[in-house]
């Protein structure tokens, strides 16, 4: 394919007017450089929109096409577009691409030569370059963001923008000297992208990157082809009901998501004996893990049982149902995670089973991971001023291994402790506090929602649709979720009322006449304890009235201590005001919590054991020549960028890496404690310690 003309005849990087295009131009180009018929949805209004020279900010779903979105405008205004990008992975995949669509694109990052990078830069300031990659880092090397101003882009675009924001779930320091060093490329307009962005985020983007006018395109999350249930199930028979869910073949292929590698390998089994099904894990060697992702995308294996690890890179276009067996941390994940069905556009299922043990379960390693400031302080003051031993500071502080951990690292992260790179401590500024409470406050806050969310009688994708913030949704109800259509839904069951159960119910009904409306807490203490009702019993019987639409269900909030605690208000329906026998006897409550469940332990016994697995699962990779060789690698590589040695990797993350045995980037990815951000910075060279480790060369 040739050059088109006009890119190498334009010097200037800022265009003139007449080489702007206007949008019969841009469906030109689509079509002959980029070789797609049509656009998909809003790219040709963001590329409308940038072109014309305004900056942009793009929340659209993962394969929404978000790259159009700088590319054609980036052709279109006649010069060379910069772009930054997180992950050498991604660049060089990116790059070879627009090669291949005939395009002159570059790239710059740790992994290339001095030679080849300089030759990029004389290239670059030469005009001869369409597209040039760079890693966020580079602007920290000293000269290099005046070297690209030397000859402005005619185009910025920011790829995974959330990273800049240390309210996303991957942020990179690296990404905050965009917002210092853009200033310097400007005026040229700026494209800030990402596929997972709340409106937190969001702001963020747009107030580090410093994009104040920049245009907003939040789009298409809403997904029309997914039944979403949610199912309040107790542990003990989650895994029979995926077994009996998945015998229908219908609802297969399947992603099964299990919270810890042992569950995933316990449900994996049972489901093996009656259906071709598999777990997938990074506990895994890479090659049964290649063998099991090969499986199930050629469709020799119908279900996988996975750790949210699973499904990164995976675009199978029909799998049909994804259950999740246990609640999982965020929203976020969860959207990502329930977007891999469907993607056929035929219809599909999301389920989601949970209970109040998840929620405990959550809040009890919220704490762990993030102690209260007090316990923070308590290791604060006895920070000493010269470098000390961690180990011996943590015997003077008097705290468990983990307890300590988890303090130095909030406390390193907010500033409040310097380590150096033989992992010895001091002390640092006294103002983490406040950023530290405010990052705990927000995690609480993502708990909450999730909770929230499962306990919501309101749509489900709706609901998912607002908290992502899609300006051009419409907000109608989705129609096939178990609040819309309960009646089609396939996981839940239910069971006629018990006469307990029906008193309980008349008195609700006969309350709720008298008082207009009440919350959940008024009815329990009025209706419920009485006839012997636990709280959570109680809810049952409200959630069953809300489901035979004789109640509305609204949530409300107030704030305790700081934190947000959330309570549901009933009141009668229209349905509800002059409800007869006849519909009285149609309403039936779910019968899954109802079954006898194994021997339950205490719940803290039960998260220690949790943890305590988790820690030998990841154990297994200790005593051998790769964990000592990762060990030593990162020792020096601590030193050089004077940081602390658990801020390259956590001594947990090599245990995982020697057990794994990662052979390439996506496998990396696999591992706990490693994101694109790590990955594209030391995944080279962890895995050439691997090869050669394992090879028994050098
Ligand atoms: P995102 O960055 O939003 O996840 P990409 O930009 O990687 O998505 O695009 C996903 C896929 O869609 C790519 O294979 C891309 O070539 C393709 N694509 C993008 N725009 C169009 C279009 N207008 N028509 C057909 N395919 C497109
Ligand atoms: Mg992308």
């Amino acid at each position: 394919m040739t050059t088109p003309s006009f890119k190498s005849s334009v010097v200037d990087s800022e265009p003139s007017a007449s080489e702007k295009c206007d949008p019969p131009e841009l469906q030109k180009l689509l079509v002959e450089s980029f070789g797609f018929a049509a656009f998909r949805p809003y790219q040709q209004a963001v590329c409308e929109t940038v072109v014309a020279g305004h900056d942009a900010l793009l929340v659209m779903p993962t394969g929404a096409g978000k790259s159009l979105c700088y590319q054609l405008p980036g052709i279109a205004r006649g010069g060379m577009t910069l772009v930054v990008s997180p992950l050498i992975a991604l660049m060089e995949d990116q790059a070879e691409k627009l090669r291949q669509q005939g395009f002159r694109a570059e790239r710059i990052h740790s992994g290339r030569s001095r030679t080849d990078s300089n030759e990029v830069c004389r290239r670059y300031l030469r005009g001869e370059l369409d597209f040039l990659f760079i890693a966020p880092e580079r602007l920290a090397v000293p000269g290099f963001p005046e070297m690209l101003a030397r000859r402005k882009p005619a185009l910025v675009a920011v790829d995974e923008a959330h990273c800049i924001s240390h309210w996303g779930h991957d942020f990179r320091p690296e990404y905050r000297l965009l917002g210092e060093r853009l200033p310097l490329l400007r005026p040229t307009p700026v494209v800030a992208m990402t596929a997972t962005a709340t409106r937190l985020v969001q702001d963020d983007i747009v107030t580090l990157l410093r994009l104040a006018d920049a245009r907003r395109f939040i789009h298409g999350f809403r997904r029309t082809n997914i039944a979403i249930e949610i199912v309040e199930t107790p542990p003990a028979v989650r895994n029979e009901l995926v077994a009996e869910l998945l015998t229908d073949s219908t609802r297969r292929p399947a992603i099964v998501y299990a919270p810890t590698r042992a569950k995933a390998d316990e449900l994996g089994q049972l489901l093996a004996a009656a259906l071709p099904a598999a777990s997938y894990h990074a506990g895994m060697s890479p090659k049964l893990r290649d063998e099991v992702q090969a499986g199930f995308l050629s469709g020799k294996l119908q279900a996988i049982v996975a750790t949210i690890a699973f499904g990164m890179g995976i675009d199978k276009p029909d799998v049909r149902t994804v259950i999740h067996t246990a609640l999982p941390a965020t929203l976020e994940g969860y959207y990502q995670e329930i977007g891999r069905v469907g993607r056929d556009g035929e219809m599909s299922r999301a389920i989601l089973l949970h209970s109040y043990a998840d929620r405990r379960l959550h809040e009890f390693f919220m704490g762990k991971d993030y102690p209260e400031s007090h316990v923070l302080s308590d290791v604060f003051k006895k920070l000493p001023t010269d470098f000390e031993a961690r180990e011996q500071l943590r015997k003077r502080c008097g705290l468990q291994e983990d307890e300590f951990d988890a303090a130095l690292e909030k406390l390193w992260i907010h500033g409040g402790a310097q380590l150096d790179a033989d992992d010895r401590v001091r002390a640092g500024d006294a103002a983490w506090i406040e950023p530290y409470e405010t990052q705990r406050k927000h995690k609480a806050e993502q708990l909450d929602l999730m909770f929230g969310f499962v306990q919501s009688h309101h749509c489900r994708m709706r609901g998912l649709v607002a908290h992502f913030g899609d300006e051009s949704d419409d907000g109608r109800p989705c129609g096939l979720c178990d609040v819309c259509a309960p009646g089609q839904t396939v996981a839940g069951q239910t069971r006629e009322l018990s006469t307990r159960e029906r008193h309980a119910l008349r008195a609700v009904l006969d309350t709720l006449s008298e008082r207009g409306n009440a919350t959940a807490g008024q009815l329990h203490a009025d209706c419920g304890e009485s006839l012997g009702f636990s709280r959570r019993e109680f809810e049952r019987v409200l959630d069953a009235l809300a489901c035979a639409d004789l109640i509305a269900l609204s949530e409300e909030s107030f704030t305790k201590d700081g934190r947000l605690i959330r309570f549901r208000r009933a009141k009668l329906t229209a349905k509800g005001r002059d409800v007869d026998a006849a519909q009285l006897d149609e309403v039936r409550v779910s019968s899954l919590m109802d079954k006898p469940g194994k021997r339950r332990e205490p719940r803290q016994e039960k998260a220690v054991r949790r943890a305590r697995q988790a820690k030998t699962e990841a154990g297994i990779g200790v005593n051998g020549p790769v964990y000592d060789a990762l060990r030593e690698w990162r020792l020096l590589e601590a030193k050089r960028h004077r940081t602390p040695a658990f801020h390259v990797f956590s001594d947990r993350t090599l245990m995982e890496l020697a057990a794994a045995q990662p052979s390439g980037m996506d496998d990396l990815l696999l591992i706990r404690g490693i994101g694109p951000s790590k990955a594209s910075k030391y995944g080279e060279a962890v895995l050439r310690i691997i090869r050669k480790t394992t090879s028994g060369v050098g």
